[in-house]
């Protein structure tokens, strides 16, 4: 790898998708709107104290500034520039604040745009306790599992025309003739594709991120006793992705009923399977029990943050969007503009986007070192206003003081 005009050296991927990063790897952030600044410049410090403890000055991130949202429409004239795209392709890794989309620009989501524009297709999701954190329910430190939700189909494929559209009319028309199906007058339409393709390499990743970690089991949740052609192929595509590429290392859960008597055989990692209304409950009632879960769009969408309230919300949710080409780290909250600039917000969900930004690229020395730091400062009940105002006897302090509690803390 050469040195760049950007003052460290590219992320590249190897055959198999794994990144291998230099000691001195470009990494692209952008700021975000709204109360993305003051997050990132909590969250900055962190990182960058976290790296040169765990490695003694031998690794450095080479930050580079990138542009979407209010920002980059304000000064580059797009909300989210071709340049801050191809600069993402570039640098592999990038992290993220959250982004207004411009009222205006026709675009409905930004966020949106820019996963469907690097192909991100897969939106993963850790979801564990910190203790301390006040939670709704009795055993919030039984949760601790990962969603991996498909991000390219299903409802994000925005696929829709309103009621009385051209398009709408003539879609239910064609339903009408040639397919002798019905629809209510004036109705709504909306087309959900799930393929082959998308799901197995959500799939795949699942599966593949389960056997990395040593984690017992990938549950696929879909909504396949109705939807069977979309949801319940979900089902279908994933079982044969996890026979097909990993027969060796899985074993479905109905095998261990009939043939092991319910015990799991040594080195297998259990493929189960829940309906999404089932699922809801399961991860209320017997959080335990799940690890990875693998799942369509929408399932994904309002499963995320339900696991995450179980654990305090989405203050402290980290994400990323993962492709084949490139990953993106993001706060999972949005802009909190009523906030913006004045330094309170809590950076937590920012600074564990960058713990598994630091995962990704294999530093997890650095990564450790954050988490563990975080933990502790919640423990000594150190938290910005919004943890404050639940928990009892609570200091509370800013967001940038936050983060350089979090840094004081690193062993
Ligand atoms: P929001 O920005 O997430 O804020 C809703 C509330 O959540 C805030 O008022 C605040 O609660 C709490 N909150 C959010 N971030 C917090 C943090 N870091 N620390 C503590 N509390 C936090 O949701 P919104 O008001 O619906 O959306 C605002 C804008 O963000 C919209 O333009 C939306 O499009 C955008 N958005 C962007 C993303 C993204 O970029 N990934 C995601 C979602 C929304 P209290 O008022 O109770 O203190």
């Amino acid at each position: 790898m050469k040195e760049t005009e950007f003052g460290g050296q590219w992320i590249t991927l190897d055959a198999r998708g794994k990144a291998d990063v230099p000691t001195n790897p470009n990494v692209g952030f952008i700021q975000g709107d709204g109360t993305g600044p003051d997050i990132w410049a909590a969250a900055r410090p962190v990182f960058e104290a976290a790296v040169l403890r765990a490695y003694s000055g031998e690794r450095k991130i080479h930050w580079l500034e990138l542009f979407a949202g209010e920002r980059a429409a304000r000064e580059k004239g797009a909300a989210l520039p071709q340049e801050t795209i191809e600069m993402i392709r570039k640098s592999v890794v990038a992290i993220k604040g959250p982004l207004t989309t411009p009222v205006g620009t026709g675009l409905r989501s930004l966020n949106v745009l820019l996963r469907q524009r690097l192909d991100l297709y897969a939106c993963i999701r850790p979801v564990s306790y910190f203790a301390g954190i006040p939670s709704p329910v009795r055993h919030p430190e039984k949760v601790n599992m990962i969603i991996f939700r498909e991000n390219t189909e299903d409802v994000y494929a925005g696929i829709e025309w309103e009621s009385g559209s051209e398009e709408a009319n003539k879609l239910a028309k064609i339903l009408q003739e040639d397919f002798k199906v019905s629809l209510p007058a004036g109705a709504g339409i909306g087309i959900k594709p799930i393929s082959p393709g998308a799901t197995k390499r959500l799939v795949r990743r699942a599966i593949a991120y389960a056997i990395e970690r040593g984690l017992p089991s990938v549950t696929l949740v879909h909504k396949g006793n109705i939807m069977k052609f979309t949801e319940g192929a979900f089902r279908k595509w994933g079982y044969e992705l996890a026979q097909e590429e990993f027969g060796d290392r899985t074993i479905t859960e109905a095998d261990v009923q009939l043939r092991f008597g319910g015990r799991t055989p040594e080195g297998k990692i259990v493929i189960k399977e829940r309906i999404t209304d089932s699922m809801f409950q399961q991860v209320l009632l017997r959080p335990e029990e799940y690890s990875v879960i693998a799942t369509s769009n929408l399932n994904g969408d309002y499963l995320s943050d339900a696991i995450a309230a179980q654990v305090g919300g989405l203050g402290m949710a980290p994400g990323a969007n993962i492709g084949d080409n490139a990953a993106v780290f993001e706060a999972t909250h949005g802009t909190a503009p009523k906030y913006a600039g004045l330094d309170k917000v809590n950076p937590g969900s920012m600074i564990l986007s960058g713990v598994m930004m630091l995962e990704y690229m294999g530093w997890t020395e650095a990564a450790e070192l954050i988490r563990q730091a975080l933990g502790r400062t919640i423990k000594e009940r150190i938290v910005t206003y919004d943890l404050a105002r639940q928990m009892s006897g609570a200091k509370e302090v800013k967001c940038s003081e936050f983060g350089q509690h979090v840094i004081a803390f690193m062993a």
